[in-house]
């Protein structure tokens, strides 16, 4: 599960992937969704099996006793072996590691691109060692820009290093053209050349990268099936892809309890559900009867558990 703990951030990195919604703002979610009270938070966990939990922001240490919050709640529910890592652009002192210790299992570290060419003189390679010898499992994990190799010497004091593809998005598209950059592809929001900057370091043991498609189809992709799994109803066809397809009928007011009545009498138990102003159930029955059932008919392609809704098709 990703957890976004806050939006609030002391930098402003050029590139920042942040969206409008939650940039500078201090809502927290679990995956897409706003988290108002922490059980919403456990739910989300459970629905998708989760096995571990990213913190993300924004900046998380900027709310640390949130993110101990959030993190013994985790702890306390899925055990000890529920792994949690925490994305941070701080170098967090002695007093931050203390504070996570026993709660956050692995740290990232995200030095600003301004300091990679001094690297081993800044206070990342200082909290490094100190989180390592704290028992934490310790890295940086950086977008692609150019300079990548400048980040080698830092090896040597790190367990691993991530490097992400750097990606087009709604709030960098002008600062992405500024610097002359370009989309790969029309199909990705990845960087035209980005790997090429990270061809040096990914010869490395430590180093990953991790292209922008993965992130996008293979991560999105297991994650949304695991949700689906878990929340599915059984008339809802989960795709190959983790989104939920069914079948919905906004009857008219006067028909509304005919068209129950006729889905009782007709239909099995489990392959509908009556929500008061619609009734929804398996696509492929509301195409059969369409004809017997009077109103509004569509089938809906949606992220599952109440999701985005990706399709919405007409009948
Ligand atoms: S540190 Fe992260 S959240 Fe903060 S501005 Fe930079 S990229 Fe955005």
């Amino acid at each position: 599960m990703v957890l976004f703990v806050t939006g609030r951030c002391s930098r402003s990195c050029w590139y920042c992937p942040l969206s409008r919604e939650r940039k500078g703002s201090d809502t927290v979610f679990a995956n897409e969704h706003p988290v108002d009270i922490p059980s919403q938070m456990i739910k989300e966990a459970e629905n998708m099996s989760a096995l571990g939990t990213g913190i993300t922001g924004g900046e998380p240490l900027l709310c640390l006793d949130r993110v101990t919050f959030y993190c013994r709640l985790l702890k306390e529910h899925f055990g000890p072996d529920h792994q949690i890592h925490l994305y941070t652009a701080k170098a967090p002192g002695d007093d931050e590691l203390s504070q996570m210790k026993g709660l956050v299992d692995e740290i990232r570290l995200h030095p600003p691109h301004e300091c990679w060419n001094t690297i081993l003189d800044t206070d990342y390679i200082r909290s490094a060692k100190r989180a390592k010898e704290m028992g934490f499992d310790i890295g940086i994990e950086v977008p692609a820009l150019p300079g990548l190799e400048l980040l080698i010497p830092a090896l040597p004091f790190l367990d691993f290093l991530n490097i992400n593809e750097l990606e087009w998005g709604e709030t960098n598209a002008y600062q992405m053209r500024e610097r002359g950059y370009e989309l790969a592809d029309e199909l990705h929001n990845a960087i035209e050349g980005a790997k090429g900057w990270a061809d040096e370091l990914c010869r490395h043991d430590k180093v990953h990268w991790c292209s922008s498609a993965f992130k996008d189809s293979v991560q999105l992709r297991e994650r949304l099936k695991r949700i689906a799994e878990n929340t599915a109803r059984p008339f809802d066809e989960i795709t190959p892809d983790g989104t939920v397809v069914y079948g919905v009928l906004e009857p008219p007011l006067l028909q509304r309890a005919g068209c129950t009545q006729f889905c009782e009498r007709k239909l099995d138990p489990g392959s509908f559900q009556d929500c008061g102003d619609r009734i929804e159930m398996a696509w492929w029955l509301l195409e059969k009867n369409a004809d017997e059932l009077p109103g509004k008919k569509y089938i809906i392609e949606r992220y599952p558990n109440g999701g985005m809704v990706v399709e919405v098709t007409p009948l």
